[in-house]
């Protein structure tokens, strides 16, 4: 008996319970045709003979069984459903409660232990795997969403544009692995991108020509560009001359900067991800970018003298104690530079208000182009700048204001119908000849000087 339990046993595990109902059928009937026979035979003594009893205790019986059998085949049918709805739910209840990118993965995880066990029934199979797609197609969603969400929480972290520059292309990377990313905004003065920040390119700026900001102006907010040679992604070493390029523009005519994604032909499909995603944040990316560059502006007007560009006294002041500081800790020589546009009041008296605005304008960016990067130029007052020029020895400082004097002399500001020729009038004054690190006295007598050349004629320089 046990044998044939165990033949039985083996016969029906591991079927399907489509193959154990057709087993199971198959059974009965061969039942009744061995059934019908035997009882006929046993009734009748004779095997030829079938009468209407025989027929009714064999339908009678075939009909218990298959009864029996629809029965067992409902309550495995009944039970893998429940048992497969008991594990959606929980799977369910957890993709409710995602709140991270790590509740996605450990929802992942649990999908793939729970469902493992109904994937071994071959007649669902195809319909576990379709509800496991479906899932997996849920918890994309649901992670490019946690993604995004994560994404923006940290960039609205700060409004410093180098700090959101950095969150920017770092996350960007670590979400999506492209081989580079670049972010170039423009700056504050408005006229150039600048290079914000960079994972992955070696260099760039030859891309950001005159011709590719119009060629941008007429394309969507994503396209691809082609360069002329290869690029080296930094570390990488990876090569292409493709490049994805978002367009970040929050209002018609306004391009505040470009993002820059190099692609290598295998990162070409995970692509698509990564456009789907910058699809998704592409307007509040603009205007986190947008305030975050309009704070970097607000930062600056409060540094720079809104009419000539060069850093108003209060931060002018600031940055020359500095400079007095750091001379005098390193004994090196600070000369200062006092220039006064000569006879002023008659341009504006002689043009008005508006023209000795333009005057003073070209004034401040013939100084600023005159001098070194690190020399210090700020708006003294109404018509008077200061400059500041640090390890140089006197002698050159000197050619450093007969330079401003002559660049500025040679100005010709053409306006409607007249051309102004300004000069200016400067007085200077160094550590190393004073004999004094003290900010005020070095003034004092660049002050002096500045005096005595407005007195000897004006457009000149008078040095120590
Ligand atoms: P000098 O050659 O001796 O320096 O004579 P000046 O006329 O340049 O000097 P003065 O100090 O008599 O005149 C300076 C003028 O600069 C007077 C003032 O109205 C004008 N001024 C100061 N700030 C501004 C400004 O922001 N814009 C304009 N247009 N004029 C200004
Ligand atoms: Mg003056
Ligand atoms: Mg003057």
């Amino acid at each position: 008996m046990r044998f044939i339990k165990k033949k039985f046993l083996k016969l029906v595990e591991n079927k399907s319970i489509i193959e154990r109902y057709i087993f199971f059928t198959n059974l009965t009937i061969l039942g009744l045709i061995l059934l019908v026979p035997l009882g006929s035979y046993l009734i009748t003594r004779n095997t030829l003979f079938l009468n209407p009893l025989h027929f009714a205790l064999s339908a009678f019986i075939g009909l218990v069984q298959i009864t029996l059998i629809n029965q067992l085949f409902k309550r495995e049918i009944t039970g893998f459903f429940k048992s497969l709805a008991e594990n959606l739910e929980i799977i369910f209840t957890k993709i409710g409660k995602i709140r991270t990118l790590s509740d996605v993965r450990d929802v992942k995880r649990t999908k793939e232990v729970l469902l493992k066990k109904f994937q071994g029934e071959p007649t669902f199979r195809h319909f576990i795997r379709k509800i496991n797609a479906l899932i997996d197609e849920i918890l994309d969603v649901i992670s490019l969403k946690v993604t995004k969400d994560e994404f923006l929480r940290r960039l609205t972290s700060t409004l410093n544009l180098q700090k959101l520059g950095r969150i920017f292309t770092k996350n960007l990377v670590r979400s999506f692995q492209p081989p580079a990313v670049a972010l170039y905004l423009k700056d504050s003065g408005g006229e150039n991108y600048i290079l914000v920040s960079n994972e992955g390119f070696a260099n760039l700026q030859e891309v950001l020509g005159e011709g590719f900001v119009n060629k941008a102006r007429d394309m969507g907010a994503f396209f691809y560009i082609e360069l002329p040679h290869e690029l080296d992604y930094g570390v990488l070493k990876l090569k292409s001359r493709k490049l994805f390029v978002v367009k970040l523009q929050p209002r018609e005519n306004q391009i505040i900067g470009f993002i820059f994604v190099g692609i290598t032909s295998e990162y070409e499909q995970k692509l698509e991800r990564l456009k789907k995603f910058l699809r998704e944040v592409y307007t509040p990316l603009c205007l986190l970018f947008e305030n975050a560059l309009e704070h970097e502006k607000s930062l600056m007007y409060a540094k720079v003298d809104p009419l000539t560009g060069v850093f108003n006294r209060g931060e002018g002041v600031k940055r020359l104690k500095i400079m007095f500081r750091k001379a005098e800790d390193s004994g090196h020589n600070l000369c200062i530079l006092v220039i006064d546009i000569d006879n002023f009041k008659k341009i504006n008296d002689t043009y008005g208000h508006d023209v000795g605005d333009i005057v003073l304008k070209e004034v401040a960016k013939t100084i600023k182009n005159s001098v070194r990067d690190n020399d210090l130029v700020m708006r003294w007052g109404g018509e008077e700048f200061l400059v500041a020029v640090p390890n140089l020895p006197p002698d050159k400082v000197y050619d450093v204001a007969e330079r401003i004097r002559r660049n500025i002399a040679n100005l010709k500001i053409k306006l409607a119908n007249v051309e102004i020729h300004p000069t200016v009038s400067i007085g200077v004054a160094c550590t190393d000849t004073e004999k004094t690190y003290s900010p005020d006295e070095l003034f004092k007598r660049a002050d002096e000087r500045l005096y005595q050349a407005k007195k000897s004629g004006k457009n000149k320089v008078v040095a120590p």
